[in-house]
């Protein structure tokens, strides 16, 4: 983008003068002043990541570490400290304002280069330090000056992909504007690509978080679209088997030409392309605790489409076909209508000639009472796919591959949690159950036994309105490590949240709940074994804590401030009230909640949220969470965003 190039230095100047002021309609931050930081004048880059410091005639020259590559288009933020409050610190000839922590903040913009520069000056007291750092920055393709040009880095899809035999695979690609393009198959014959008008190029970053209006984004003419049916490629072997090494001089790879004029553009698309018999489909069961550790979430998640949101989740044990795969992404027939994408390492095949699960179900479904929860009892030909929707106040089991014959729904003794149970045949091979209940969810497993499928729906807690947290079970989140976000003086997100979840413990405690500290060290845990945890602990309710960061590309002095993310439809209350008590407290500017496809957030058994207190990379921000009073108002906002979750729920 030429022209916000050619204003660039102008705008991040203003954007800079405003740092760290409030957003319109935000409220106006109180911050907690520590003393100003006297350190010895010194120059730490804390993003990108310093990989090493070497002292020279011209000053300091730091090389970000050789892992960070900064993926951006046009304009990057850098970030860290200059040591001392009093510094007055210029970048690449931008003046940066520099916090009480020495902490600072800079949005600049890229050259358009794979390493950017940065000079730094920083003075204080006549002292003067300066500094170079250099980083990598993505490579983006640039059409070299001939007339026909292909973009090889734009290939989709790109390594190997099995299709049911009547099954068109969609092609897309980057080459001149105004071209004729044209896939050539090793059998001689021609695919047509036709142009993909009025393409809007947004980056994946600036799409999830950035604000720019619509009208701003980038029209690109230059991608093309096509379709090709049946095999093309080198044979990519087994739909199950590990994938084959690719052959780059076999033959049989399929090649593209972009021509104008009398100028070719010639490239191999390197794609293999194999067909999947759908009369005799492989079969798999899903396993995705291979190593026996007992510490995994015992369920595969299926998506939409390869890598896409977790939308099935399918206990360890499912059997399904296979209809397709791409790369490390396999296709599970569950339907004539419906297939979910799994991770291949997480199923395993069952002998060749073994048919798809399904046909039809007969017996009983029936319901039985326990003291903390129902269970739905559903009698299945084998361990078949299925999905469980929540509604505010219903369950509904949809059951892949088979038609049910049921003799009987039996309610079993009166119970006051459910107020009846439906059945529906949507489809010939499609199943539906749906219960009824007379609360709000609070949560639910699945698990088989046999090849029963038991639906285990949680009673809500009984909540006293005067002191809602009295009797509760919550367990309490420290996010990170491993990982973890750093803000510009070098404090570490995994300390704050460790430092916030003991308060919030103390808190808890206070007001007579059971805390469940699914982190109390620094060693490292990952996320499924904190899920574990807590499903264990019976907790009535799982609150995770984070600082934010944003990916590269985003300007940061425009997102920023305090967000708390769901991902069950029952726990959208729950993140609400969290959001508004932590917005209360922290006073930052309100990004409002989001539903989002993290670990902490889906448990099924509880209400769960994930907490976006502050962001750690701004340095007024990062003050507040290394602060004490900063840590104490990130646990009272927690406690009052559960306490509030609480009384409504009792309430609803
Ligand atoms: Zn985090």
């Amino acid at each position: 983008m030429p022209q916000a190039r050619a204003v660039g230095w102008a705008l991040a100047a203003a954007m800079l003068t405003t740092a760290c002021q409030p957003g319109p309609g935000a409220p106006t931050p109180v911050l907690w002043p520590g003393g100003a930081t006297t350190g010895p004048l010194d120059i730490r880059i804390a993003y990108p990541r310093e990989g090493s410091r070497q002292p020279t005639d011209q000053g300091l020259v730091i090389v970000a570490d050789s892992s960070v590559v900064m993926q951006s288009r046009d304009s990057v933020f850098i970030f860290g400290s200059v040591g001392r409050a009093d510094a007055v610190l210029v970048v690449n000839g931008v003046a940066v304002p520099v916090y009480h922590t020495g902490g600072w903040i800079a949005w600049l913009p890229l050259p358009p280069d794979t390493l950017a520069r940065f000079d730094l000056v920083a003075v204080a007291r006549g002292d003067t330090a300066r500094a170079t750092l250099v980083a990598r920055v993505r490579r983006l393709f640039e059409p070299p000056p001939s007339p026909s040009w292909i973009d090889t880095t734009s290939f989709a899809p790109v390594g190997s992909l099995w299709v049911r035999p009547d099954e068109p695979v969609r092609l897309e690609v980057r080459a001149t504007p105004e071209a004729s393009v044209r896939l050539l198959l090793p059998t001689g014959d021609t695919v047509a690509l036709v142009r993909r008008d009025g393409f809007q190029f947004i980056a994946e970053g600036e799409r999830a978080f950035g604000t720019r209006p619509p009208g701003e984004l980038t029209r690109a003419w230059d991608r093309y679209v096509g379709s090709g049916i049946g095999p093309f490629g080198p044979d990519p072997g087994d739909v199950l088997a590990p994938l084959p090494t690719p052959g780059p001089t076999d033959s049989s790879w399929v090649r593209l030409e972009a021509i104008v004029g009398d100028d070719t553009a010639r490239a191999r698309w390197p794609l293999r392309v194999g067909v999947v018999d759908p009369a005799r489909p492989r079969v798999i069961y899903v396993d995705d605790d291979t190593a026996g550790t007992g510490l995994t979430d015992s369920a595969l998640a299926g998506r939409a489409a390869p890598y896409a949101t977790y939308h099935w989740f399918f206990p360890t044990g499912t059997v399904a076909a296979v209809n397709g795969r791409w790369n490390d992404q396999i296709r599970l027939r569950l339907s004539r209508a419906s297939v979910a994408w799994v991770d291949a390492v997480e199923v395993h095949p069952l002998p060749v000639g073994t048919p798809p699960p399904g046909g039809t179900t007969g017996g009983s479904v029936r319901l039985f009472p326990e003291e903390r929860a129902v269970t739905l009892r559903v009698p299945l030909p084998a361990r078949i796919p299925f999905r469980v929707d929540e509604d505010e106040r219903s369950l509904r089991l949809t059951l892949y591959g088979m038609a049910a014959d049921l003799d009987f729904m039996q309610y079993g003794p009166e119970d006051p949690l459910i107020r009846r149970l439906w059945f529906a045949q949507p489809r010939e091979d499609e199943t539906e159950i749906r219960v009824d209940l007379a609360a709000p969810v609070w949560g639910y497993r699945t698990r088989w036994r046999g090849s029963d499928l038991l639906l285990v729906i949680r009673r809500p807690p009984e909540i006293d309105q005067r002191r809602p947290l009295r009797g509760r079970r919550i367990a309490v989140d420290p996010g990170h490590p491993p990982l973890g976000a750093v803000g510009p003086t070098g404090v570490r997100e995994p300390e704050v949240t460790l430092a916030v979840g003991r308060k919030l413990q103390r808190l808890l405690e206070r007001a007579g709940a059971t805390v469940i500290l699914l982190r109390s060290s620094d060693a490292p845990i990952d996320l499924a074994p904190r899920v574990v945890h807590a499903e264990r602990a019976d907790a009535d309710v799982l609150v995770s804590i984070h600082a934010n960061a944003l990916p590269d590309g985003v300007n940061p002095f425009i997102n920023n401030g305090t967000s708390v993310y769901y991902f069950q439809p029952r726990s959208l209350e729950l993140a609400r009230a969290l959001n508004r008590a932590l917005v209360r407290q922290f006073g930052f500017r309100d990004l409002g909640v989001g539903r989002a496809d993290l670990a902490l957030a889906r448990p099924t058994w509880m209400p769960a949220a994930l907490c976006e207190g502050l962001f750690l990379m701004l340095p007024d921000q990062e003050a507040v969470l290394a602060s004490e009073e900063g840590q104490w108002r990130y646990a009272r906002g927690i406690v009052e965003g559960l306490e509030e979750f609480l009384r409504g729920s009792a309430a609803r």
